[in-house]
């Protein structure tokens, strides 16, 4: 695990969290920031009292708080990062973190920019690529090509202008849904702050899925085809997606 500290946190306050790519950002008072990066495995959560976890790595206490007063990071695979900025050292790291896919600027223009500059990727495992599309994991990759209705092994210069406005559709309801329904959990991943597993599983129309859950809403049954791209499980629908 990374660990950098520029100053000791005690007697500060956590103001607000927000999320750029797969980065958690802490605005602290009086003044400071922590950049949280949960790596493969990590999570913070959130509780009345310590959590006495073996793979809890940092600890915040709130004495004054009666419920929720206890936040800890865990992280069983110790990929994760975790920067304590001064001010001045938080804008230098945060100008160099790409742009989220979440903001106004991941446009359809700019979708388009970035698959116009790497003509000869396969489009899956493109998605994965954190540079061009910061934020987007392993399901969301799929699930992505699945409600575009494009294959995962299609090349990204071939793909034409209407396709790329569905991926950009398809992009932010399977974002948006990931955030909602508090990330997706399968096979022991990802929990919520207070540890309840994530819902998003229950929208998945590929991934994970034994019959393409599009395909099911028109009463179509349709084996879902699992494959290996770029070393990562792939979940397409052979009548859906071209
Ligand atoms: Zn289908």
């Amino acid at each position: 695990m990374v660990k950098q500290m520029d100053f000791d946190p005690t007697d500060f306050t956590i103001k607000k969290i927000r999320r750029h790519a797969k980065w958690l950002i802490f605005e602290l008072a009086p003044h400071g920031y922590i950049l949280s990066h949960l790596g493969m495995s990590g999570s913070w959560q959130m509780s009345h009292t310590p959590l006495q976890e073996k793979h809890g790595h940092i600890e915040f206490i709130d004495k004054n708080k009666k419920e929720y007063g206890v936040l800890t990071y865990i992280d069983p695979r110790r990929f994760g990062h975790f920067y304590l900025l001064t001010d001045e050292n938080f804008k230098l790291k945060e100008a160099a973190l790409p742009i989220d896919i979440t903001s106004p600027d991941f446009d359809v223009n700019h979708i388009a920019e970035v698959f116009f500059s790497n003509p000869n990727k396969v489009l899956k495992p493109f998605l994965l690529d954190q540079k061009a599309f910061p934020g987007v994991g392993n399901y969301m990759a799929s699930e992505i090509c699945a409600r575009s209705g494009i294959l995962p092994t299609r090349i990204t210069g071939e793909i034409e202008a209407f396709e790329i406005q569905k991926i950009k559709e398809s992009m932010d309801i399977v974002i948006n849904g990931a955030v909602e329904t508090k990330g997706t959990t399968f096979s022991g991943g990802y929990r919520d702050a207070n540890g309840d597993k994530g819902e998003g599983v229950k929208h998945l129309v590929v991934f994970y899925q034994n019959h393409c859950q599009m395909c099911l809403e028109k009463d179509i049954v349709t084996k879902v085809i699992k494959t290996t791209l770029g070393g990562r499980g792939t979940y397409h629908c052979p009548r859906c997606q071209k």
